[in-house]
């Protein structure tokens, strides 16, 4: 996992440039082969300066080390700095007004001094500053092999300077291996010498006769690749590839060194516990005095923190560094992405503008830290709630924006949203007592409310405004006419699940009409909703509701009950016996055991099966027709009526619908209201009545308001009617009333 905590800036001053990596690696390289090819200590130190200055342009560089008595500096080596300027060094009295170098002796402490001119520590040397033009000067410690410090090693530029890591960086390198260097008998062969700087060196070094076998490798060697030197002598260095690279990788490569002494770069190896690395490799080809190959010496040092941090790095950039998520530019990336895939497959994008509400309180009582946990904690929560095609992305202190992709319909959105609430809501444990947040959420939807990212982001904030202007703790669609529906659905379901606890709903009955005889026949039982502050509710606005949150299941069983019971008093009353007609919902059939409930309520009530008829909506014929088959067999075995409401709205064709064992087809009132007027649909339901005689069913007209429809649907030999040009839809009290007539 990547550590979120860092931001790239203090990764890359902490970091060094491949190129400054490189850089290292060559300048280690350079000195260990000025080692090996068995040159003296001086020579060496002389180099190392050389080396450096290269490394730092307009620089110079300087070893200078303390007397026997321990008491001055005197120059050790300064290849370029003139011979007065070495004079006027040496005897240097260190203390706090010593110059960087007097200072890292009398402080035990690297010094970096970038403006001598003015520097307090500069104090006794400023003439010599001025009379050399040195400008700034950095100096570190020289250490012994007991860790006395022993000398310095310093860089003077030219011009005011600061150090980077790289800096720093050349300095240790510098010191250490001179400090190794010096750390000697000055009577030991450069044999012994170029041990020590292999052993002593931070990077890994490997030593191969001129055949590529495996003669020695370091401490630092062993380390990194968890090989011992027994395991490696004698091997190639083929033992230790990754296979990340083909062979033209390391023909290349060895072309490279063949021609021209040298090859660097980064390559993939593989360690003892096969766990493969990436590493910063430099080989050189190194000649003896007569001109032959006598060795390829290997240095490497091992990237994988380098690689690691320059993934963070790259992760930070497209990244919100508290919750990890990602920025709002990485957010819109992907987004333009699903536009896309939207516009193939004619979904919805919808783009959720999430405000946490009062966000600014708990940041100002609780404090920053709980605060950004708080944040971390919802990051988290919000993004289980979602598929792997959303998108989450922090926006701002306390908003987050998602992307909700795929969706099918408005319907959809409304549920991942009802989650997003769930999820928001849930109490956080963080202080003693939990703490729970609400948000305000604003909906912009592709491609309705804009075709690209920056216009539904504009949207989706308007609406996330509104929402907070609504009181919070809701959400609002940018198109206000989502907004009504959705506010309504909010508005109901929760009210519906009321109603159902304290029965606040009503049954209103409406009759039913033999169109030969002229008599009653039957009462639709039509359920309205008594709301308390509302009044009466028509089924219009909530049977939806009820069918998409499933509350239609209960409220449709009290439906039943209620029918049948009403049927059962006015038989008792002496009223003469008629059909209970009762709409039952599709849901109702698919859920639950619909024959033991009919038979239940019929044995409870006391209503014989034939009084009852219940209405059904095509849609249920369209379904499973295997399982629709049994169940209305199973239903008609009970003795009850089945009706086909509202049809001609559906698909169903006659003949079909024989299978079923229908009773009676209600002509939906959108073809009688025209019945009149369009000739259309005074064909259609004659068509429909001819059919459905022929078939064996009985045909009613539902809406019939007034004589001139009813004079047509009597031409079309109609059955039954019902509708408004007879009687409203009443109470029970009224309906009694009526009978009383
Ligand atoms: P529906 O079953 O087709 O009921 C007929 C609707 O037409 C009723 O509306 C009724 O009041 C209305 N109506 C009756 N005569 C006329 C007329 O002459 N002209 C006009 N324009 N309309 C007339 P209502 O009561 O608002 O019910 C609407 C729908 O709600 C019903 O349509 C039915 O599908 C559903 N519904 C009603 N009660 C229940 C119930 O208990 N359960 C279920 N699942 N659905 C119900
Ligand atoms: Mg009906
Ligand atoms: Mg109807």
């Amino acid at each position: 996992m990547l550590n979120a905590n860092l931001n790239p800036a203090e990764i890359e001053n902490f970091q060094l440039s491949h190129e400054e990596q490189e850089k290292i690696l060559q300048l280690q390289q350079a000195i260990l082969e000025s080692v090996a090819h068995g040159e003296d200590h001086m020579a060496v130190i002389n180099n190392i300066c050389q080396l450096e200055e290269q490394l730092l342009p307009n620089s110079v560089g300087s070893v200078m080390l303390m007397d026997g008595a321990y008491e001055y500096l005197n120059v050790y080596a300064a290849p370029s700095i003139p011979a007065q300027g070495i004079s006027r060094l040496n005897g240097l009295k260190p203390g706090p007004g010593g110059g960087s170098c007097g200072n890292v002796i009398y402080r035990l402490e690297p010094q970096f001094v970038s403006n001598t001119f003015t520097d307090p520590r500069w104090q006794d040397l400023r003439n010599l500053a001025y009379d050399f033009n040195i400008c700034s000067c950095w100096s570190v410690p020289i250490y012994s092999s007991v860790k006395k410090v022993i000398g310095t090693f310093a860089l003077s530029s030219f011009e005011h300077r600061s150090p980077t890591t790289f800096h720093h960086r050349l300095l240790d390198i510098g010191a250490s291996i001179i400090g190794i260097v010096l750390d000697r008998n000055k009577s030991e062969a450069s044999v012994r010498l170029f041990e020590k700087v292999f052993e002593g060196s931070e990077e890994g070094i490997m030593i191969t006769d001129p055949n590529k076998f495996i003669l020695s490798v370091n401490n630092t060697f062993t380390k990194i690749l968890g090989y011992t030197l027994e395991d490696l002598q004698g091997q190639t260095p083929k033992m230790l590839s990754s296979g990340q690279h083909d062979e033209h990788f390391y023909a290349n490569m060895w072309k490279s060194i063949n021609t021209f002494g040298l090859w660097r770069g980064e390559i993939w190896n593989r360690r003892k516990n096969g766990e493969i690395f990436p590493e910063w490799l430099s080989i050189s080809a190194v000649y003896d005095q007569n001109g032959n190959l006598s060795h390829y010496i290997g240095i490497l040092s091992d990237i994988s923190d380098i690689k690691t941090a320059e993934e963070q790095i790259q992760f930070l950039s497209s990244h919100d560094a508290l919750t990890g998520l990602p920025n709002l530019m990485l957010f819109k990336d992907r987004l333009d992405h699903t536009f896309k895939i939207a516009n193939s497959n004619g979904r919805k994008v919808a783009l959720l503008n999430i405000d946490i509400d009062n966000f600014q309180l708990i940041n100002d009582s609780l404090g920053h830290t709980i605060a950004d946990k708080l944040l971390c904690d919802l990051a988290k929560r919000l993004s289980q709630g979602i598929t792997d095609t959303d998108t989450l992305c922090r926006h701002g202190g306390d908003e987050f924006l998602l992307a909700l992709t795929n969706m099918a319909d408005i319907e959809s959105i409304r549920s991942s949203v009802d989650q997003i609430f769930e999820q928001i809501s849930q109490p956080i444990l963080l202080t003693q007592s939990p703490i729970s947040l609400s948000s305000s959420i604003g909906i912009a939807l592709y491609p309705d409310d804009g075709d690209n990212f920056d216009t539904l982001l504009k949207q989706a904030n308007v609406a996330m405004q509104q929402a907070k202007k609504n009181g919070r703790n809701t959400y609002h669609y940018y198109t206000e006419k989502l907004n009504s529906n959705s506010l309504e659905f909010l508005h109901f379901s929760h009210g519906l699940r009321n109603a159902i606890k304290h029965e606040h709903f009503v049954l209103h009955y409406q009759p039913q009409y033999d169109l030969n005889s002229g008599t009653l026949i039957g009462a639709e039982a039509l359920i309205r909703w008594q709301h308390p502050e509302e009044g009466l509710i028509f089924p219009g606005r909530f049977i939806d509701i009820a069918e998409k949150t499933g509350l239609i299941v209960e409220i449709g069983e009290w439906v039943l009950k209620e029918a049948c019971r009403q049927a059962v008093a006015w038989q008792r009353a002496g009223y003469p016996p008629m059909v209970m007609a009762v709409n039952v919902s599709v849901l109702q059939l698919r859920r639950g055991n619909i024959k033991a409930l009919i038979q239940n309520i019929l044995r409870e009530t006391g209503l014989a099966a034939e009084f009852l008829e219940i209405e059904l909506t095509e849609s249920i014929l369209l379904d499973s027709i295997d399982q629709t088959l049994i169940m209305l067999k199973e239903l008609k075995d009970l003795g009850i009526k089945l009706a086909i409401d509202d049809f001609g709205t559906g698909y169903s064709s006659l003949a079909y619908l024989k299978k079923f064992r229908i009773d009676k087809l209600k002509i939906d009132q959108s073809f009688v209201r025209d019945i009149a007027n369009n000739p259309n649909d005074a064909a259609i339901i004659l068509a429909i009545v001819q059919m459905a005689h022929a078939l064996n069913l009985k045909v009613i007209a539902e809406g019939v308001e007034n004589e001139e429809m009813l004079t047509h649907l009597l031409s079309c030999h109609c059955d039954e009617a019902q509708g408004y040009h007879f009687a409203k839809p009443m109470t029970a009290e009224a309906f009694a009333q009526m009978l009383d007539h």
